[in-house]
C-alpha cells in the first residue's frame, strides 16, 4: 500500500501568521487542518490551501476547549491516518494593564495563547510518540522576552502566557525526544489583523527600531516555522528562534 503523504495541523490557522504558515507547508506536499474559531475565514482559508491541490480538513472550534481537542487530533487521524507536524499558532493579544484586567480576562489570554498549546501537544504526542517522528513548532513572541513595548499599552497577561510557552518548549523537547523536536518561533512586528491598529498608527516608530528596515509579513514567519516543521536531517530541538528583523538583538 502506497505511504499516505504527510500531514501538518495549524492552529490559528484561519488567517495571517498561521494561514501563511498553512500555505507553506501545502506548497511542500502537506496535507493541512486548519484549526481556527468557525467563521468566514476559515471557510476562506480552507479554499485557500485547497487551491494549492492539497487536502484539508477544517478544525472549528476554541483551542482552549481541552476535550475538542481530543476531538480534533481524533478527527485527523482518522482522515489522515498520521500526524507529523503541529503548529501552535491560535493567540490573542490582551491589552490590558494589571490594575484593569479582570480575573476572566487574564484566564481567556492564558487559556488561549498558553492552555491551547497544552491541549494540542497532549492531543497529538501520543500518535506522534508511537510513529517515532514528528516535529511540533509552538509561536510565541518577542513580548515573552521583552515584557512588551514600552507604551502606554500593558500587555503583561499576553507576556506571560508567550513565555509559559517558551518553558513549555524546553521541557517538552526533552520529554519527547529523540522520536518529536519541539521548538518555538518568537516573531517581533508582523503586520496582520492582530497588529494592522498599532502599527497602523505607529508604523514610522516602528520601522525605525527594526534593523532590517522594514515591519514583517506573515511569510516572513512562515519561512522559519516551516523549517522547523520539515528540514531533514533535523538536528534542533528546545530551540527558540527570534523573527524580527533584529528589532530586539541584544
Ligand atoms: P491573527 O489574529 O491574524 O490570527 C490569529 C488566529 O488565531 C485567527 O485566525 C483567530 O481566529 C485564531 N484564534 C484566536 N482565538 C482562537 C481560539 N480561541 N480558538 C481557535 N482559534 C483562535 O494573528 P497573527 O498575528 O497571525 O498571530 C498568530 C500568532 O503569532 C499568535 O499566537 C500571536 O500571538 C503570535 N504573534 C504575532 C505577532 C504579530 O506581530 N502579528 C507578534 C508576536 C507573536
Amino acid at each position: 500500500m502506497p505511504e499516505h503523504p504527510p500531514a501538518a495541523i495549524v492552529t490559528g490557522g484561519a488567517r495571517g501568521i498561521g494561514l501563511a504558515t498553512a500555505l507553506a507547508l501545502a506548497h511542500k506536499g502537506y496535507r493541512i487542518a486548519l484549526s481556527d474559531l468557525d467563521g468566514p475565514d476559515l471557510a476562506a482559508a480552507v479554499e485557500r490551501v485547497a487551491a494549492t491541490g492539497i487536502e484539508v480538513l477544517a478544525l472549528p472550534g476554541d483551542v482552549s476547549a481541552f476535550a475538542l481537542v481530543g476531538g480534533h487530533a481524533a478527527a485527523c487521524l482518522d482522515r489522515f491516518g498520521r500526524i507529523d507536524v503541529l503548529v501552535n499558532n491560535a493567540g490573542i493579544s490582551q491589552p490590558k494593564s494589571l490594575v484593569e484586567i479582570s480575573e476572566d480576562e487574564w484566564d481567556r489570554t492564558i487559556a488561549v495563547n498558553l492552555k491551547s498549546c497544552f491541549n494540542w501537544c497532549k492531543a497529538v504526542a501520543p500518535a506522534m510518540l508511537a510513529a517515532g517522528r514528528g516535529r511540533i513548532v509552538n509561536i510565541s513572541s518577542v513580548s515573552a522576552h521583552t515584557g512588551g513595548a514600552r507604551s502606554a499599552v500593558s500587555k503583561f497577561a499576553y507576556c506571560t502566557a508567550k513565555a509559559g510557552i517558551l518553558g513549555m518548549t524546553r521541557a517538552l523537547a526533552k520529554e519527547l525526544a529523540p522520536a518529536v523536536s519541539v521548538n518555538a518561533v518568537c516573531p517581533g512586528s508582523i503586520e496582520t489583523a492582530l497588529t494592522a491598529g498599532l502599527i497602523a498608527a505607529n508604523r514610522e516608530a516602528i520601522t525605525g527600531t527594526i534593523p532590517l528596515g522594514r515591519i514583517g509579513t506573515p511569510e516572513d514567519v512562515a519561512v522559519v516555522v516551516a523549517f522547523l516543521a520539515t528540514v531533514e536531517p533535523n538536528y534542533l530541538t528546545g530551540e527558540i528562534i527570534d523573527v524580527d528583523g533584529g528589532q530586539w538583538i541584544n
